[in-house]
């Protein structure tokens, strides 16, 4: 397995819980190792900007005013085949569908509000890195 960047993003919903030391918790766990992190406030555009491939979906203006609705934790995570190990970490994006011991199943509050963001490809990973950090930023 090739090591691996991913974009991980703590929602609104979470960091207004202050639970983002026990999710990253679970991601260091997993051996993701963060090599890059910071709290931004999303402007709704860059939030409409971030989510430009659900442009199309209902749900596209709740989630990007969601979003937008308090600060985040932008981070980049790095690893052994980081990308689907983050995925599987966080769980489905429902919490109700999410696996036992996943991030979503233990904080997640519903499907709109559950707690992490992680790319879902190489190619996103890619893209959403690059959205948020310059390489000078990542420190591996
Ligand atoms: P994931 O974050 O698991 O990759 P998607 O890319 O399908 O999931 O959706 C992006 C985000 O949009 C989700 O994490 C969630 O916050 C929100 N979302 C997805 N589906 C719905 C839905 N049916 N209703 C409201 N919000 C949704």
């Amino acid at each position: 397995m090739a090591v691996q960047r991913t974009l991980s993003i703590i929602k609104p919903d979470a960091t207004r819980r202050r639970i983002s030391g026990r999710i990253n918790a679970h991601l260091e766990g997993a051996e993701l190792n963060i090599v890059a992190q910071k709290r931004v406030r999303l402007s709704i555009s860059q939030a409409r900007a971030f989510y430009a491939e659900h442009a199309e979906r209902a749900f596209y203006d709740d989630l990007c005013a969601y979003m937008a609705s308090a600060p985040v934790v932008v981070q980049v995570l790095e690893g052994e085949d980081a990308i689907a190990r983050h995925r599987e970490v966080m769980g489905a994006t429902n919490p109700a569908d999410a696996e036992d011991g996943t991030i979503r199943k233990e904080f997640g509050l519903g499907v709109q509000e559950n707690s992490v963001h992680g790319s879902d490809s190489p190619a996103s990973a890619a893209r959403e890195i690059g959205f948020f950090f310059s390489e000078m930023e990542i420190v591996g």
